[in-house]
């Protein structure tokens, strides 16, 4: 078997492709030492430096000492402690929602809400540039999966229309309730811009169709208080299942799924990937939990994140890069083939920068990017070093140089 792992594995390497995992030592953080080196990171989704706030730690130890370190079971069997509902009733009422459930973990609260709410005889309507976990959700349901143009609502318009004029004969089989859902994420993942929810919720709702909505990156991030995209775009209301994760701007791990009691009552009972696991560490719950009390309470957090982020795109822009516009801390600088994106990246790491090169199949192919991502606990002073690093490589890869080229802001694909 090694044989012809080891062959895929050298044709990877050949086109640029491989992975490899690089260990990051010390304090989650806006700098680590990588290789032995200290670098200032880029590339962490710890957008508000929860990760390692010692409040979180505290709030984890205290967990640790009252109900022990894990769950023991599934939560539906003895796996339902305290603090994870704690976590739920806050979340949900966060949310403004009547109810809330946690998950693992990101990836699981998408396979698992796609595949319980959708299956065959249904319609699933994803945004082209969905995450993964979204897309593998999709197809285990076995709905039928129609892709619209990324951030496009005249597109989900139109496909959504064909499908009502002509109602297909099967009806859901096996339970599945929801015969048409939309998904899409809040902030994209990879491009850090936002999806138009304020055009989307309300077509979705007039077309009958049910709208679910991944707002990993934008929780904590968005909104009034960090409510969330929904929350920012004015249409939470609209807004059928609200997933999101714990693990980035929250700075714990984990996941939740908000919506109406009904909702949840039904996940509860049919959704696989909740149901066939061990509940989460409760000290991660309570970790979640107090993060959350902290993004309720300190909005100089989400304010500095948003200079930041504002610092570095112009930066960027003013050095010649073609960056997009958008309120969020995902700046994707585009470089192209997957060979220069990752010698780009070696060469910002050997200048004190971490920020990873995202290729196929993460990406469309020819988008290959250094996905920079900032964090309220970067200083000015990293992120300096961050510019004088893109200068130094873009001028060396030749992605900048005299011309400055186009900030239009269109979309690169
Ligand atoms: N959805 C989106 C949009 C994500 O970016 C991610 C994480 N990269 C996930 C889901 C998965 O979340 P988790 O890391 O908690 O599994």
């Amino acid at each position: 078997m090694d044989e012809a792992l080891q062959k895929i594995l050298n044709r990877l390497r050949d086109a640029g492709l491989n992975r490899s995992i690089l260990p990051v030592e010390g304090p989650t953080g806006p700098v680590g030492r990588i290789g032995g080196r200290e670098a200032v990171v880029l590339c962490s989704n710890d957008y508000l430096g929860l990760a390692s706030d010692p409040r979180l730690a505290e709030a984890a130890k205290k967990a640790l000492d009252r109900e022990g370190f894990g769950a023991g079971a599934a939560r539906l069997i003895s796996g339902s402690k305290e603090a994870h509902h704690d976590l739920e009733e806050a979340l949900a009422r966060f949310k403004g929602t009547e109810a809330c459930l946690i998950f693992n973990s990101g990836y699981m609260a998408n396979i698992g809400l796609l595949s319980a709410l959708s299956g065959p005889g249904c319609l699933v309507y994803s945004d082209a540039l969905n995450h993964a976990s979204i897309i593998d959700g999709a197809r285990l349901s076995k709905a039928e999966i129609q892709v619209f143009r990324h951030c496009d609502p005249d597109h989900l318009e139109e496909l959504l229309s064909r499908e009502s004029q002509n109602p297909s004969p099967s009806m859901p089989q096996d339970g599945r309730p929801v015969r048409r859902l939309v998904v899409t994420e809040g902030v994209f993942s990879m491009d850090g811009d936002v999806s138009p929810l304020d055009r989307i919720a309300p077509l979705a709702r007039r077309l009958g169709a049910s709208l679910m909505v991944d707002d990993a990156h934008g929780t904590g991030v968005l909104g009034e208080d960090g409510r969330g995209t929904a929350v920012h775009l004015g249409v939470a209301d609209l807004v059928d299942v609200r997933m999101g994760t714990l693990g980035k701007a929250l700075g714990a791990f984990g996941a939740y799924v908000c919506g109406s009691r009904t909702l949840i009552d039904f996940l509860i009972n049919a959704c696989r990937a909740f149901i066939y696991t061990t509940g989460l560490p409760p000290s991660v719950a309570a970790a979640a939990r107090e993060a959350l009390r902290i993004v309720e309470t300190e909005p100089e957090r989400r304010e500095r994140l948003h200079r930041n982020a504002a610092f570095l795109r112009e930066g960027l822009r003013s050095l010649g890069f073609d960056v997009r516009q958008d309120p969020t801390p995902i700046i994707p600088v585009i470089v192209g083939d997957a060979q220069n994106t990752v010698r780009f990246a070696e060469e910002l790491l050997e200048r004190g920068i971490f920020a990873r090169g995202i290729r196929p199949p993460t990406v469309p192919e020819g988008t290959g990017r250094i996905r920079a991502t900032v964090s309220a606990a970067h200083e000015t002073s990293h992120l300096e070093r961050a510019l004088d690093a893109f200068e130094t490589t873009g001028r060396s890869l030749g992605l900048i140089g005299g011309k400055v080229s186009s900030t239009s802001g269109s979309h690169s694909e």
